[in-house]
């Protein structure tokens, strides 16, 4: 079944248990998470819970009501204008193998290796024999780009949306949706595939694991795709893994060059760092367009103001960034040329002709590396790119991030 304000089963007399602290729509039951205040409505205490409020309010004051779930069967047909590679129908092939024969899937596809397209007649294959889909991330931007990709090519489906405040539902048999939203559904889905589950905040959540869980039907399955799996990924997959060791153009990934340099330094010193500008001015003059990582807002913040003394068309982006689609639009069509930003751009984002510098590298975790040199060489126009780690010292992670790139490319995946 699935929450519904217009559903017409009555599943709690209220969303939350205000003496016992528990959220009968999310199962939070963090005393911290709940937020009391008195409602002249109802004329009482009205409590109400905080880790699912991004679904509209669960409280102890208003019923908790559902719909119960449907299953239909459904010509689910869908256009594809290319081929997929060999290694592509092959991954196909054991998506519609582990939805068919009921098996936990771990997709491990390098960035760039067009994972979407690989999904799609696995999702034809549920919706034909009446099977209830999710394709769920923790990330907006992905649910968005998902839902555009996964809507252009099944275009005769009803595919429900719902992220944030975007709600768009039919009944729910074939659903692209954030991992949060999958609090509304007990035991709905029959098949879920997580794209980029190392996302944050899903990696580290328990809570939204839990959610997966609890949406998924009993004999459900997931599915999940990343670049770079974890042993716990492993295991919620049974150790059932298809790797992609190439991108689908079939060019190699790139390999970052470290560079030593203290870009903090030129900050004090009221400059930009030499080595930096060198790299910038190289990428602008063979006409290419860069994003620049940061450890943190204000970091990239001065180093920005530094910045657009020598460059035009600089910008910065970050999560709390209300224009921040707006930048990448415009980055887009070229009138950015050099964007800098936080860890935001890591995933979900395709450029032409890109490349890459990271500044105080140090900082970075090898997972994230990892994320941010897949931004480059995408296209298959321009299948390479540069990738440049600035760093105060060479790190375990940048270190494990370059032997997992160089794996990648001999064919082989290490975790
Ligand atoms: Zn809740």
């Amino acid at each position: 079944m699935y929450f519904d304000s217009t559903g017409d089963i009555f599943y709690k007399a209220s969303g939350v248990d205000s003496v016992r602290n528990c959220c009968h729509r999310c199962l939070n039951k963090d005393k911290t998470l709940f937020y009391e205040f008195y409602s002249r409505l109802h004329q009482k205490k009205v409590k109400y819970c905080l880790n699912c409020i991004g679904l509209g309010r669960s409280d102890s004051a208003t019923p908790l009501m559902a719909l119960e779930s449907t299953a239909r069967k459904e010509k689910c047909g869908y256009s594809l204008h290319f081929e997929l590679t060999e290694i592509q129908k092959e991954a196909s092939g054991r998506v519609v193998k582990a939805i068919r024969e009921g098996e936990n899937l771990l997709l491990h596809a390098v960035t760039g290796a067009g994972k979407t397209e690989i999904i799609f007649e696995g999702i034809r294959y549920a919706r034909e024999n009446g099977l209830n889909v999710a394709v769920v991330s923790p990330r907006i931007d992905v649910v968005k780009e998902l839902h555009l990709r996964l809507g252009g090519a099944f275009k005769k489906s009803r595919i429900d949306l719902m992220f944030a405040g975007v709600k768009v539902k039919f009944d729910h048999h074939f659903t692209v949706c954030t991992v949060h939203q999958l609090y509304n559904f007990i035991g709905h889905f029959d098949c879920i595939i997580v794209d980029e589950f190392d996302a944050f905040p899903l990696a580290g959540d328990w809570n939204l694991q839990g959610a997966i869980a609890k949406a998924m039907t009993e004999a459900g399955i997931l599915i999940i795709m990343t670049a770079t799996p974890t042993r716990r990924m492993l295991k919620m997959t049974d150790g059932n893994v298809f790797r992609i060791a190439r991108r689908y153009h079939g060019h190699d990934l790139t390999i970052p060059a470290v560079h030593y340099a203290d870009i903090r330094k030129g900050i004090k010193k009221g400059r930009l760092d030499a080595k930096l500008k060198r790299l910038l001015e190289a990428i602008i003059m063979n006409d290419r367009k860069v994003l620049v990582f940061f450890p943190d807002i204000k970091m990239m913040h001065q180093v920005h103001g530094l910045m657009t003394e020598s460059f035009d068309g600089v910008e910065t982006v970050h999560s709390g960034d209300a224009g921040r689609y707006g930048k990448v639009e415009r980055m887009r069509e070229g009138g950015i040329r050099i964007l800098l930003t936080t860890t935001i751009l890591e995933r979900g984002v395709t450029f032409k002709d890109l490349d890459v510098i990271v500044v105080h590298t140090e900082y970075f975790p090898s997972d994230t590396l990892i994320q941010i040199c897949g931004r480059v060489g995408r296209k298959p126009q321009d299948p390479s790119g540069s990738i440049h780690l600035l760093t105060l010292y060479n790190t375990r992670h940048i270190q494990a991030a370059i032997r997992k790139i160089k794996a990648f490319n001999k064919g082989r995946a290490v975790l």
